[in-house]
This record gives C-alpha cells, structure tokens and sequence, in this order.
C-alpha cells in the first residue's frame, strides 16, 4: 500500500463529473486499499477517487474513529447512488481534505438511502444516518464535481477567498501529501 497525493480545490479533476466503474481488477483493488490508507493518513472521515486524481466513481469512508461510530464498519462504495434524501435537515460544520484549514456549517439531509456496489460487484443498498450520511453526502458530491464550499453564501464566499487562493497557489503548510500541479491525474 501506499500514500497517494491529495488534489487540492483548483485542480481541474475536482470538477470533472466522475466516469462509471465498469470492472473491478485487481488494479483498482489496490487503489482503494491505497486510498483507505491516504484518507487515515490524512485523518479524513471520507475520500473520493478524484481527489486522488482517479476519474471513477468510487468513495471510501470509515467515520469509526469519531466517538460513538466507533461501530461502523470502514467502506468502499463503487457507482453510488442517493436515492432518496430525509426532509429533516440538520447544519454540521463540515471539513474537506482538498481544503485544508477551513471548516464551515452546511446543512444537509439528516438521511439518505444510498445504493452502491462493493468491490465484488455486488449491489447493496442502505439507509445512513446522521455523521454516516453526511459524509456519504460529501464524497457523493465530489464525484459530481461538487465541493462542500459551493454551498456557501456570498458572504462566505468573500470570506474565505484568500484562504482558497492560497490553497490553489499551494502555500499552504499542508501536513499529507497534495498533488504537485493543478493539471495531476493519477490515470488519465
Ligand atoms: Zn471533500
């Protein structure tokens, strides 16, 4: 296994609408054990193929070492889909490793009924709740080309400007390793 280099918002892969998983090999196999490993490296709850620089839709997620998930069982989730969304909202500040140092409230759905495929090919779908659908929510929309901060208001937005500039400038002191050009793709 190893430590893959983290995009970071500004590279063009972040914005990319991610292409279907069509076969599993052994390969891809072994970019989701890396990519479990980048996410914990980097302690990230969540992780999505292009913030890796891989064009799929593919998200990991292990949210067990936040207290009282501790339950949860570490995840790969292949060709997700949210298939329906709790009216119930609720606001969680909410952080992203192609981000780093800003943490911001979003409101979300408090649910979510996501289908997906594991690395078998086999088809599941589940009911998430609370921090689980959250960050379900979170990687589902990176894989659309989707950040958290699109969510912001003007307000924020202005807010937070600079702070974006420097991360799309790279000066930054980020403690994991980020991709080395805005251009970087793991597989084309
Ligand atoms: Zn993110």
């Amino acid at each position: 296994m190893s430590l893959l280099p983290i995009t970071l918002c500004g590279d063009k892969i972040l914005r990319k609408k991610t292409s279907l998983v069509t076969d599993i090999d052994d390969k891809t196999i072994g970019i989701i054990a890396d990519m479990f490993e980048t996410m914990r490296n980097a302690n990230g709850v969540g992780l999505a193929a292009n913030q890796i620089g891989l064009n799929k839709q593919i998200f990991v997620v292990d949210v067990s070492p936040v207290e009282g998930y501790e339950k949860y069982k570490p995840i790969a989730m292949i060709n997700p889909k949210i298939i329906s969304k709790s009216d119930d909202t609720n606001s969680v500040e909410e952080g992203c490793l192609s981000i780093p140092e800003l943490r911001a409230e979003v409101i979300r759905p408090k649910s979510v009924f996501v289908s997906f495929f594991d690395v078998d090919m086999k088809e599941h779908t589940i009911e998430a709740e609370e921090l689980f659908a959250r960050v379900i929510q979170h990687e589902y929309d990176h894989l659309q080309g989707i950040l958290f901060i699109d969510y912001f208001d003007d307000d924020m937005k202005k807010r937070y400007k600079k702070h974006l500039e420097k991360i799309r400038k790279r000066k930054l002191d980020i403690d994991y390793p980020i991709s080395s050009s805005t251009d970087y793709y793991l597989i084309k």
